[in-house]
């Protein structure tokens, strides 16, 4: 789930390359996926940008989800659906579910007086502030004082802990986890879960003159997006492997969410995973409130897409911090893009159109080659979702295929010893092409169509699958270096 912030925010365009990641890893397994991206769009946040901008909040986040649907085309990113939340499908879950929940007795009302966060859309308590402001924002909370609709939460507590100790793995990582896990046994208070004043929200089924609390309007995302109740696809996609999110609001989504969905009785997410937040060289946080520091739009003009999707997800341990530079973007991007990756798939192309005719050649791809491609290791990884050291293991094997044509000195050779180099090499790229897919989708279809190959899934990362007499053609460099 996407929160929608109020300009191109680097760390969105990071949370939706990995999220793509992910999921491009999975239908290379041979799944089928299902890969949800959104905008969270009601709330008093978005009722006061617009009201800044002069214009009706519905005609801010229209241009909202326009900035952020071309974010999406411009990473490359292979969502399945694209939700909103001011979808008329989207407020009839919401209104269905606080109906239900209400039914049940799990909402209920009652006085209530609480400090506000308005960038967090969120209540805090005094022992919660941090020099009297909200911990995230660092700005000054406002006292919200009115009858409310709440939610039962701290009725939740037991069970949540006890879901807690049964998955472990369902809040990662795993410094998150046991985070969330302190602040459960510290106890849950009942959640709020009406709106007096924001008009700009879903309206209550049993109390038309509230809204609801913009996180619950925004969490039912992930339901609605894939059809609930009904469809086939909530039967089939339900419950999610994988909620992406962001470090600063785990416990919506590993706290409130699941608690919530208890209350429904439908089934929790299988894995809450926190990313880190990028940090620029000055140290400023890029985060989704901050303002813009670095425009991702330009740098994928600038640079390539494919560029600034490796940088990303090489460069920064994936859920954990890590920083940005444009200086260590343009290394990367020479030296590993373009000096290894781009310059074996140009040598080894130039050689086959050059010496066997454009053709390749009958022949195996050399043992002692094949075994520096660490397959296993490169699946556990993922499987980790360490990217970055994913991505660092394919390209040793990219290095490992570059080292080969210097040892081999395949312009020394003829014959069937001149074939075998060629053949290892193509075949070796073919299976990096596969490899490289969700990491970098634009070059895997380039290098594909130098290859004259189609598109493989992760069972064809098997050497000798390349048939002889395919025909290649050289194409444009992959990566033009940059000053
Ligand atoms: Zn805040």
């Amino acid at each position: 789930m996407i929160t929608l912030p109020v300009s191109p925010i680097f760390g969105h365009a990071y949370e939706k390359v990995g999220a793509d990641c992910i999921a491009r890893w999975h239908r290379l397994l041979g799944e089928e996926v299902f890969f949800l991206t959104g905008t969270d769009e009601h709330g008093s946040k978005i009722q006061r940008k617009a009201e800044v901008a002069g214009k009706k909040p519905k005609e801010y986040v229209d241009e909202m989800v326009v900035f952020f649907k071309q974010l999406c085309e411009k990473l490359d990113i292979s969502n399945d659906y694209f939700i909103r939340t001011t979808d008329k499908e989207h407020e009839e879950v919401v209104r269905g579910m606080l109906q239900n929940l209400h039914e049940k007795g799990f909402v209920f009302k009652a006085p209530y007086k609480g400090l506000y966060c308005v960038d967090c859309e969120t209540f805090y308590t005094e022992k919660d502030l941090v020099e009297g402001k909200c911990p995230t924002h660092k700005k000054p909370c406002e006292t919200v004082e009115e009858e409310s609709y709440f939610f039962k939460m701290s009725a939740f507590q037991e069970k949540l802990l006890e879901y807690y100790e049964k998955n472990k793995g369902f809040v990662k990582p795993e410094k998150k986890r046991n985070e969330m896990l302190n602040r459960l046994k510290g106890g849950l208070r009942d959640l709020s879960v009406s709106r007096r004043n924001v008009p700009w929200g879903v309206s209550l089924p049993f109390d038309e003159d509230l809204t609801a609390f913009v996180w619950l309007d925004a969490l039912i995302n992930y339901l609605s997006g894939v059809g609930y109740p009904a469809s086939k696809n909530f039967k089939k996609f339900w419950p999610a492997d994988m909620h992406l999110i962001g470090v600063d609001i785990c416990f919506h989504h590993s706290v409130i969410w699941p608690a919530f969905l208890m209350a429904l009785g439908v089934d929790l997410p299988k894995t809450v995973f926190c990313h880190g937040f990028i940090n620029t060289k000055s140290g400023d946080k890029m985060s989704k409130s901050s303002g813009t520091v670095i425009d991702p739009i330009k740098l994928a003009e600038d640079y390539s897409t494919d560029a600034l999707r490796y940088f990303l997800l090489r460069e920064i341990p994936f859920g954990q911090d890590g920083n940005f530079s444009e200086e260590a973007l343009k290394q990367r991007l020479n030296n590993e893009l373009a000096n290894e990756l781009g310059n074996l798939v140009n040598r080894a192309l130039v050689m086959i159109e050059k010496k066997a005719g454009g053709k390749i050649p009958a022949a195996k791809t050399d043992a002692a080659l094949q075994k520096k491609l660490n397959l296993k290791k490169i699946e556990e990884l993922m499987q980790k979702f360490e990217l970055h050291h994913t991505l660092a293991e394919i390209f040793s094997f990219v290095t490992a295929c570059n080292q080969f044509i210097n040892e081999k000195e395949p312009w020394n050779l003829k014959g069937k010893d001149l074939d075998a180099v060629l053949y290892s090499l193509a075949d070796s790229i073919r299976v990096i092409s596969i490899l490289i897919q969700p990491f970098m989708p634009g070059t895997s279809e380039k290098i594909n169509a130098q290859l004259g190959v189609k598109p493989g899934l992760l069972k064809d990362c098997k050497f000798n699958l390349l048939k002889e007499g395919t025909k290649v053609k050289k194409g444009e460099i992959l990566f033009k270096k940059v000053d």
